[in-house]
């Protein structure tokens, strides 16, 4: 898993980092909002720990403005206050969960995995096609002796192009089932995710690539 900390208190960020490095996870850090929302953007994390007072934006512009790029990953808003507005002002913004500081570490990794934990997947490893193998439960992706982790919804999508084999799959289809038929993410957040796994896929040297089909979707293709 890959966690990212917006945290302007440098020692609890790194004490957050700390405790998540001590379970496997890898974490990057930053100390403001704006260069946290940019990093958030790129959609490579699978967690978002998040401080709500921060410099340059706060965390509640940050998790709105995310959700309005169709970024969905789960953010767990840390503050230190504790009134119920608050709380409820950070869930209306896009926020997952919310947690009071001070806490405890157990606290913050039992949130973490019930945000982060996935349901409904059926026990089968991996998914295969072309020289492209999909690692079904640590959402590696691999080519020969190259693989890249997958963030949550690359996964998805990634995985349902896969499991499509060669067929078509629309753009339509990628929302409901990978965002979600009341979400709030358009069609771009499809297009910004394709482009984002091309760019993994070229990375581990495959010969697969998503082709695009105007108007139709897209599928997978292997390239002599
Ligand atoms: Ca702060």
């Amino acid at each position: 898993m890959n966690a990212l900390v917006v945290e302007d208190e440098r020692n609890l960020a790194d004490a957050i980092c700390q405790i998540l490095a001590d379970e496997g996870t890898r974490a990057d850090v930053t100390y403001d909002g704006p260069t946290g929302l940019s990093m958030a953007r790129t959609g490579n994390y699978d967690a978002i720990i998040l401080d709500v007072m921060l410099p340059g934006m706060d965390g509640l512009e940050l998790v709105r403005e995310l959700r309005r790029s169709g970024i969905s990953t789960p953010v767990l808003m840390l503050t230190a206050r504790t009134s119920t507005q608050d709380k409820v002002n950070g869930l209306d913004a896009g926020a997952d969960d919310y947690m009071t500081k001070p806490f405890e570490s157990a606290e913050l990794l039992a949130r973490l995995r019930a945000l982060t934990r996935r349901t409904g997947d059926v026990m089968i490893e991996e998914s295969t096609f072309g020289d492209l193998t999909l690692d079904l439960t640590t959402h590696d992706l691999r080519c020969g002796s190259k693989s890249v982790h997958l963030s949550g919804k690359e996964f998805e999508v990634m995985k349902m192009l896969m499991s499509s084999s060669a067929r078509v799959v629309s753009k339509r289809d990628l929302l409901n089932r990978v965002w979600g038929g009341n979400s709030e993410a358009s069609e771009n957040s499809v297009e910004a995710y394709v482009s984002f796994l091309r760019k993994k896929i070229k990375h581990v040297e495959s010969t697969v690539q998503i082709t695009t089909l105007r108007m139709l979707g897209y599928r997978l293709e292997v390239i002599k």
